[in-house]
């Protein structure tokens, strides 16, 4: 929550859209997996509001974190800790909370509950015993900073949050190197110069890079440049060490037939004057296409499977 943010709650049953929100039907024994702001608490949504006022109970992270949220909209609930250590647990006692006609709303610390959060376990659990799922949905990091970034593409691939070790992490990033999705990397604050040298060992330095820094709060940055010049940016001012991050990087280039055929045909006309290493290597400094994968198609062409040597 920023400074700017009143701490004054309200009485929400009286702002007359609610009533659009009590419209539609909230049965009992269902568990509402409810999305909560990322940062400004004013984004919470009217229908999470009205859900969490019909809530018999509210299964969330950390109480005092949803107790302060919960105040700050007059509400008053009962809460119940669900967090990574006991999920399995609380499913069993929130199955038999439903089983006895209650509502259950699920909520995490910010954003929606089972994105890079708890509550696909209880969730998991609610459905296996034959229970109704409801989200109510609402903020998501990853959302919020696709939206923002201007990258066009249709596809993005959620990472979440990379692995902490560095070996792991870069044999992560080298799994989705190829991938022409956008990519979405969650970051915990202290760990994103890591992360974007991470990047930089991986990735081609050209490849577009997006931050989503504080997103809703009230030091909120976008800023999209070049991978080669990531580093630099985060390092230049020491608040961007703390803040929360989430981190896009464009995806692979499409590789289209247009593009096969041009390539190919540069391959050929080099291949008749220079050696096929030099072909290769021209060919992928005049396409932006792989040297290995070229040298590869020039010896096929070539047709002996072993290049000629010249330039040995
Ligand atoms: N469930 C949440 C969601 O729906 O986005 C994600 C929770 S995850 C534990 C926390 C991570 O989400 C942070 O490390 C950061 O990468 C991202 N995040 C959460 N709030 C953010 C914000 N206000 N601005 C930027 N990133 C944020």
């Amino acid at each position: 929550m920023t400074e700017t943010q009143s701490s004054s709650s309200f009485q929400i049953a009286q702002l007359p859209v609610m009533g659009e929100a009590a419209q539609q039907s909230y049965p009992t024994a269902t568990l509402y997996v409810v999305a909560t702001p990322i940062g400004n608490v004013t984004d919470i949504t009217l229908r999470a509001l009205h859900v969490l006022m019909l809530a018999d109970v509210v299964a969330c992270e950390d109480t005092r974190k949803t107790g302060a949220l919960l105040t700050r909209f007059g509400l008053n609930k009962q809460m119940v800790a669900a967090h990574q250590h006991n999920e399995r647990e609380v499913a069993d006692k929130l199955v038999a909370r439903l089983r006895a006609g209650e509502r259950v709303a699920l909520v995490s610390d910010a954003g929606t509950p089972a994105v890079s959060d708890p509550g696909a376990r209880i969730v998991d659990a609610v459905r296996a015993a034959g229970l109704q799922v409801v989200p109510i949905p609402g903020a998501s990091a990853a959302i919020a900073a696709l939206s923002a970034s201007g990258l066009v593409n249709d596809r993005f691939h959620f990472v979440g949050f990379l692995p902490a070790r560095p070996k792991q992490r870069e044999a992560e990033l080298s799994t989705l190197k190829q991938m022409t999705a956008t990519l979405v990397i969650y970051e915990a604050p202290h760990r994103i110069n890591d992360c974007v040298e991470a990047l930089a060992a991986v990735f081609e330095p050209g490849r577009q890079v997006v931050f989503a820094r504080e997103l809703s709060k009230l030091f909120e940055e976008i800023h999209r440049c070049e991978l080669k010049d990531a580093l630099a940016w985060v390092k230049a001012d020491a608040n961007r060490e703390r803040g929360e991050f989430v981190v896009l990087v464009e995806g692979a280039a499409v590789q289209d037939d247009a593009q096969d055929a041009e390539a190919e045909r540069i391959l050929n006309i080099l291949l008749a004057e220079c050696s096929v290493k030099q072909a290769a290597s021209l060919t992928a400094q005049i396409t932006g296409r792989k040297k290995n994968a070229l040298y590869e198609r020039a010896l096929q062409i070539k047709g002996n499977g072993q290049d000629d040597g010249q330039d040995d």
